[in-house]
């Protein structure tokens, strides 16, 4: 008896093509799109290690924990990099962008995270993509918490290298990535010396020897499951309407942020303007002596399969992540995560309501 899983044809290289191609056309770009196999780590490190150098100056916006990772390669790479920290509960703005250009104006690249899944706060990147450009820096965007949870256009934006991952919003498989190039971040990895070659971690491997010989032949022995559970989820999406996709994550964001509110007991958006939080996840604070972790691992018990999740580090005492992103943005999911949260925090405080909290969620999914 055949298994689905393991008794399966090799996966051509025209088929390996086609999914590149269908990535394109999510991203709405004419980059080159190479499919990395790996988790969405391996693009964005390889990404920084093939055009960051000694000779680079990097500005490095850190909304984040994925925004410290990026400085910490650029430095390893030899780079001078400027960081840009803002505190979590708010996003970067243009004006910030500019400011750090007019400072340091020999800044040749700019390292930004679109949407943050750990702290749940959105930068607006076709503004701060049109800072970039005046400056003449290159780009580098880490889109894997924003994709299919809102409109992602490297080419309108002039991102020059654009990282995706499926797993978050575009509910799909962790084990492979993507990275739209412009010709721009192609020419300067050509230059770069310090570049990966013949190197996992390569992007101009896949430039020479998949791109420029027509997509013919692949390196190596493709992450065949991943990039069957790939195209199947960007068929999916294909299916829906990504604009729908969005929607529901909107939606989802919108109803949890408002059912929170609405519930008492003290929780609140940790991120405050309603226009910086993210789509993909929304993040809670907790009222002074409720511990983040402890109130979720009590929510938790009343249905494990939730997405709840403290905040990393020293955010676990604080911020509680709802993470719902992919199946997980349906108002079954809000609701339930509103009422195991309300619960759980009934046991600390007085005046939690979970019907009204449910009644705003609803009204607020639209
Ligand atoms: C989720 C995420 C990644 C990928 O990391 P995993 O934790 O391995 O899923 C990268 N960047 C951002 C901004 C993310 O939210």
């Amino acid at each position: 008896m055949t298994h689905p899983f393991l008794d399966l044809a090799p996966l051509s290289a025209a088929r390996f093509a086609s999914i590149e191609d269908r990535v394109a056309r999510l991203l709405a770009t004419e980059q080159d799109v190479v499919i990395m196999q790996g988790e969405a780590l391996l693009p964005l490190e390889g990404a920084i290690r093939a055009t960051a150098g000694p000779g680079t100056t990097a500005l490095n916006v850190i909304t984040g924990p994925y925004g410290q990772t990026f400085g910490n390669w650029l430095r390893d790479c030899g780079a001078t990099v400027v960081d840009l920290a803002v505190p979590f509960h708010t996003a970067v703005t243009a004006a910030q962008v500019r400011a750090a250009f007019a400072a340091h104006p020999e800044i040749d690249f700019v390292s930004l995270v679109h949407a943050e899944a750990a702290t749940g706060n959105t930068n607006p990147v076709a503004e701060i993509g049109e800072a970039v450009r005046e400056q003449g820096a290159l780009f580098y965007l880490d889109a894997v918490a924003s994709i299919g949870a809102e409109p992602v256009l490297p080419d309108a934006w002039g991102v020059d290298l654009c990282v995706i991952g499926a797993q978050k919003a575009m509910g799909g498989p962790a084990g492979v990535s993507a990275v739209s190039v412009s010709e721009r971040a192609w020419a300067r990895m050509a230059a770069n010396p310090g570049a990966p070659r013949r190197s996992y971690l390569s992007l101009l491997d896949w430039k020479e020897r998949w791109i420029d010989g027509g997509r013919t032949a692949l390196l190596h022995a493709p992450a065949q499951l991943e990039m069957l559970a790939l195209e199947a989820c960007v068929e999916r999406i294909e299916a829906a309407g990504l604009e729908t996709v969005m929607a529901r994550h909107r939606s989802a964001a919108a109803a949890v942020r408002a059912g929170a509110v609405a519930l008492g007991g003290g929780l609140e958006p940790y991120v405050h303007a309603a226009g910086d939080a993210a789509p993909v996840a929304t993040t809670l604070r907790t009222p002074s002596g409720v511990v983040a972790s402890e109130l979720v691992a009590r929510a938790l018990e009343t249905d494990p399969t939730l997405p709840l999740a403290a905040g990393g580090g020293a955010l676990a005492r604080e911020m509680i992540r709802v993470n719902h992103y992919g199946p997980d943005a349906t108002p079954g999911v809000v609701r339930a995560a509103l009422t195991a949260l309300g619960t759980a925090l009934a046991e600390h405080r007085t005046g939690v309501d979970v019907p009204e909290a449910l009644r705003a969620a609803e009204k607020a999914w639209g």
